[in-house]
């Protein structure tokens, strides 16, 4: 039985659209809170994909115009996920990703196709869906930001906000001519509430008004306080510090199960090790590398962006190629680091193998296959893949900033004693740490027996959602009580 009932507003959720961890959450996050009495109704965008994954569903509530059109809101239950779907054609009916057109530019209605999920977010939180009355607005990244403004400056009765930052990188920024249309009113325009550098901040406007901010780590939410980290918001969050919470992020362990996944050849589990050979000679084969059991191989899963220093690990390949090492590497984004690594891969056959895209299935394969991930990013609210790496018994390697830090226990020499490393953490981010990171990573590796322990322990690690879900089940609580009182 539920007592708490949540309104999660969300652009994307796994498993109808995914772009990154942020629908990991949005899909996983619900069916955690379950257990803890908590029940969760999810509001997102439909898109194409999330309409065919509802079916026929009934019509709930309509609004003949908003933005340009008119606007359904669409129920229906997927993947045991409580869907509430804004469908409105002129918004969202367009395929692929969900916030960038063909032409690789955002779309230029973004600040429409947002405000519509935040304000309808704030209307169905006051109760515009009859027998649906939640108690917590949880607003997630800028796409949601604008709902505590909305439910603020209607005034009258509203339920607790929670605004969280998967990734304070991405803050919605837009003109300030836009706040008659949003339908914000005048005095929304202000340093306390949605004018951020003389434009509307969809994400500084959740951070400035919800009752409670959290983020995915609690090194990431002591980083965004500091000018280093904050970009730009850090001041804001500095005044807001009472209410700011890092929770760190799980992952499904039903979906990442390495004695149940069925992308993998052979399943295995910690204590049946050495069926992992198997996905290692099957990842081996499937990207060209050289079908050699002792080479360390190294794999990536990733955006390819600035922000996960890849850069960093392309600039070390030559180094790092003097040793017997081989990469796997699956991800998209930035033209040249794509570039660069498909022109890697071209001069090193059956030392680097690159897949360019987005593969779900190769994901899991990696993880499976590659003995290490390297995570090498300049800054991380969480991170998912180094918790899937720590789940299939690859070392995670990774840069010691936001979650990585808190995720992975570095196997230096106190650790090794004690029987408690989970992989390899470097700093500073430089492709000089980083080299230093995968050699000391070797070394490890030449001795196997010590390396079966670490492997033992990173899968022994708890990367589940049992207490992160525990730990919001007690913020909105306690936020619930104090809005009652
Ligand atoms: P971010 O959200 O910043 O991209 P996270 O580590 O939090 O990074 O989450 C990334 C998620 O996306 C993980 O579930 C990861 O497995 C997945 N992922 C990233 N790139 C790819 C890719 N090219 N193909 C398949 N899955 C990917």
């Amino acid at each position: 039985m539920s007592d708490l009932h949540v309104l999660s507003v969300v652009p994307e959720i796994y498993p109808l659209v995914k772009t990154g961890g942020l629908a990991d959450v949005a899909g996983a996050l619900p069916l955690a809170l379950a257990p803890e009495g908590i029940r969760t109704t999810s509001l997102v965008p439909a898109y194409p994909a999330v309409r065919a994954a509802l079916g026929q569903p009934q019509a709930e509530h309509v609004q003949p115009d908003l933005f340009g059109g008119p606007v359904r809101l669409l129920r229906g239950t997927v993947a045991g996920l409580d869907i509430l779907a804004i469908d409105a054609p002129h918004l969202y009916d367009r395929f692929g990703n969900p916030y960038v057109g063909p032409d690789g530019r955002d779309w230029g209605d973004n600040a429409l196709r947002f405000a519509a999920l935040a304000r309808i977010g704030a209307d169905v939180a006051t109760g515009s869906v009859p027998g649906l009355r939640p108690d917590i607005l949880h607003a997630h990244d800028w796409q949601a930001g604008l709902a505590p403004a909305y439910l603020t400056y209607r005034g009258g009765p509203r339920p607790g906000t929670v605004m969280t930052v998967h990734n304070l990188a991405f803050q919605g920024q837009f003109p300030a001519g836009l706040l008659g249309t949003l339908g914000l009113p005048a005095e929304a325009y202000n340093i306390g509430g949605v004018e951020y550098y003389q434009s509307i901040g969809y994400l500084k406007a959740g951070l400035a008004l919800a009752d409670r901010i959290t983020t995915v780590s609690p090194s990431y939410a002591a980083e965004i306080t500091t000018p280093e980290g904050g970009m730009g918001m850090d001041g804001l969050l500095r005044v807001r510090a009472h209410a700011l919470f890092g929770i760190l992020n799980g992952i499904d362990e039903t979906v990442w199960d390495p004695a149940t996944d069925p992308h993998l050849v052979a399943p295995f589990s910690r204590d049946r090790l050495e069926a992992r050979t198997a996905n290692k000679a099957a990842l081996q084969a499937r990207l060209g590398l050289a079908p050699d059991r002792r080479a360390l191989l190294l794999g990536v899963v990733s955006r390819l962006t600035w922000q996960k220093g890849l850069d960093l690990l392309l600039d070390a390949l030559p180094h790092l190629l003097g040793f017997d090492l081989q990469l796997a590497l699956l991800g998209s984004g930035d033209r040249a680091l794509e570039a660069g690594f498909a022109a890697a891969a071209a001069a090193h056959p059956g030392r680097i193998g690159v897949v360019l895209g987005y593969d779900e299935s190769l994901a899991h394969q990696i993880q499976a296959g590659a003995d290490a991930l390297l995570v090498p990013s300049r800054f991380e609210p969480c991170g998912l893949t180094q918790l899937c790496a720590l789940r299939y018994g690859a070392l995670p390697v990774v840069a010691r900033v936001g979650g990585l830090a808190d995720t992975v226990i570095d196997a230096n020499e106190a650790a090794l004693a004690a029987g408690t490393g989970t992989g390899v953490q470097f700093a500073p981010p430089s492709r000089e740490m980083l080299e230093a990171a995968i050699l000391r990573l070797a070394a490890l590796w030449a001795d196997q027996p010590t390396w079966q322990r670490l492997q033992r322990s990173a899968m022994d690690s708890d990367v589940s959602w049992r207490r992160p879900a525990a730990r919001y089940a007690t913020l909105y609580r306690a936020l619930r009580d104090e809005r009652r009182t």
